[in-house]
């Protein structure tokens, strides 16, 4: 089975969002007195949201990545994760998450079957982290990052939201981190959302990132892979990271767009910036999981061949908050 759009795209990776909350503010992320967050009866279960995945694998998915909000902060993840991985035919189960609780459940994910992590890292300065973060303490990302290789995971990629004059200082610093770590950190264009009217003057075009970067340092391509998503890939030569630079803003991807996305209040989008989404709650709610599928297949049909950002000309057409989409 697979899940083609009406533009010949396959569309074989769902992310899906577990919660709207987060123990973070970060700011290109959400408004500082927080964002109006769901009821708690307004977030789906974890036996529907395994409901969706086991139909959304048997329609064609086959990677899905876990996200929210904070994912680690809702209750019972583990368990749920566990599921998930045992669902036959899905070959990838990875994670977003900003770290800051992997502590105490790196070993926990590891055994719950999560394959790999993405770890949100804006700033190795304590004072710049909290500052964008809006109180987080870089010393709890940090050490989750570590027992997340103690756990066993494989070298993690780590995103980092580059806003001008804020942290785009430390560049060199997540280049040198490439030369001690074989990460892969992806710079992230600063995209706009619900609440970031700044954002052209923070948002730094990836083709400057590495401008700025080979100015000082010799970089070789990175051939992709079938894990390397959105982003450009590059290495400073000998080391043993990987730089990424995703353009989701100068650039688009939308050509090869492979994904889907549903939301903790149980609403699948084909596009991070388009209106358009199926509320899969009536389907979950009639129990019959032929129509839950068909509603999938109808959301991928619904796809659109681009969003509006192609060439950051227009602003997005809706407004949203990235933790109430996961990213
Ligand atoms: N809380 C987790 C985390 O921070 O990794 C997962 C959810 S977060 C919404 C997912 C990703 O979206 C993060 O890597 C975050 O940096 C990114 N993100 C959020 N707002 C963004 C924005 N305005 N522009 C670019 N990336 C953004
Ligand atoms: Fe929370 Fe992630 Fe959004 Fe930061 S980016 S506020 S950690 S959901």
């Amino acid at each position: 089975m697979s899940l083609i759009d009406s533009y010949g795209r396959r569309i074989n990776y769902l992310r899906l969002s577990v919660t709207d909350r987060c123990n973070l503010r970060c700011r290109y992320c959400m408004p500082a007195k927080g964002v109006q967050l769901l009821p708690q009866d307004g977030i789906l279960s974890f036996e529907d949201l395994l409901r969706i995945s086991e139909q959304a694998v048997l329609a064609g998915i086959r990677k899905i990545r876990v996200t929210g909000g904070e994912p680690l902060v809702r209750k019972g993840i583990l368990p749920f994760l566990s599921k998930l991985s045992r669902l036959p035919d899905l070959k990838e189960l990875v994670l977003t998450t900003n770290g800051t609780y992997l502590g105490g459940m790196a070993e926990g994910l590891r055994e719950a079957g999560v394959q790999r992590l993405n770890i949100s890292l804006d700033s190795l300065k304590p004072e710049t982290y909290a500052r964008i973060t809006r109180g987080g303490r870089l010393s709890d990302a940090l050490s989750g990052i570590e027992a997340a290789e103690k756990a066993g995971f494989p070298p993690h990629k780590i995103n980092v939201v580059l806003m001008r004059g804020v942290n785009d200082n430390e560049i060199m610093d997540f280049v040198e981190l490439t030369r001690e770590r074989a990460y892969n950190v992806r710079f992230i264009e600063y995209m706009p959302t619900g609440h970031s009217g700044n954002w052209r003057v923070l948002s730094i075009p990836g083709s400057e990132v590495l401008e700025r970067i080979a100015q000082r340092h010799l970089i070789e391509k990175v051939e992709p892979t079938e894990h390397s998503g959105p982003a450009s890939n590059f290495r400073v030569r000998g080391a043993s990271g990987t730089l990424g630079i995703i353009s989701a803003v100068t650039g688009h991807f939308c050509d090869g767009c492979n994904r889907l996305r549903v939301t903790a209040s149980g609403v699948a989008r084909g596009c991070l910036f388009s209106g358009e989404g199926v509320d899969l709650r009536p389907a979950l709610a009639s129990g019959t999981d032929a129509l839950l599928r068909q509603e999938i297949r109808n959301i991928v049909q619904a796809k659109p061949a681009g969003h509006e950002m192609r060439g950051g000309r227009a602003f997005p057409p809706v407004s949203f908050h990235m933790s109430a989409i996961g990213g």
